[in-house]
């Protein structure tokens, strides 16, 4: 049963908030579109054909056309909650209805921030998974001790020098191409992505690292080993 509340977060310019006037909301509408023409070939819907659902939603009919997705969302954030103390527990989803926030997740305290996106234009169960999985990574980075974390910061660097990043876009094992992980970043990234992938997909990740030169493979079984109960075969 779950308990995680369920928040829709309306700031969207373009749903017509009454506190903008229509010029500034279609400049910013051309704006936004004029953004999403420059990455269409990424994306899973024609430009104008976002916009446009992003028009036509309000929380009401969000609820109702997306219910099972939520539900699914809340009971995933129940079983990944159970790996970590109350105190870290997620307890909030905030749905960011906002075209300037599209394709974004985030963490703020004990609310997991996800752009609708995730269910208006990539409606597609296993990309919600896989942004959720990977936020939960992140919150497993933070419980890292310093020495921890420095051990897997270190082993960043390395896996950079092996050219080894490209394992872990998230993006490439759920069609979430736009989106989907920045292991170059930072440490903290390709901890929430290997958390991810070696959690949500373990036989993709593992089908994958047997092309992995077998001098390379024990930089992964390192990294691995941080986020895995048990080491990779
Ligand atoms: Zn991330």
């Amino acid at each position: 049963m779950t308990r995680i509340v369920v928040q829709i977060v309306f700031l969207a310019l373009i749903t017509g908030s009454c506190s903008i006037s229509t010029l500034q909301k279609d400049l910013e509408e051309r704006r936004i579109l004029e953004q999403f023409r420059l990455i269409e070939i990424l994306l899973p819907l024609p430009p104008d054909s976002i916009i446009a659902r992003y028009n036509q939603y309000d929380s009401t009919s969000f609820y109702r056309e997306h219910f099972t997705s939520l539900q699914f969302a809340g009971q995933l954030i129940d079983s990944l909650n159970a790996g970590f103390p109350d105190s870290l527990q997620i307890d909030t989803v905030a749905i960011e209805h906002s075209v300037e926030r599209f394709g974004e997740a985030g963490r703020q305290r004990k609310i997991l921030l996800l752009s609708s996106a995730y269910f208006t234009v990539y409606d597609d169960i296993t990309i919600l998974r896989s942004v959720i999985y990977h936020e939960f990574g992140h919150l497993a980075y933070d419980t890292l001790s310093t020495e921890r974390r420095r051990e897997f910061d270190s082993l960043w660097v390395e896996a950079g020098r092996q050219a080894l990043y490209y394992l872990f876009h998230d993006a490439e094992y759920s069609g979430n191409t736009r989106f989907g992980g920045h292991p170059e970043d930072s440490p903290a990234e390709i901890f929430a992505s290997a958390f991810n992938l070696l959690r949500n997909q373990p036989e993709e990740f593992r089908s994958r690292l047997l092309y992995v030169d077998e001098r390379n493979r024990s930089t992964v079984r390192a990294l691995a080993s941080f986020v895995l109960p048990a080491p990779l075969p």
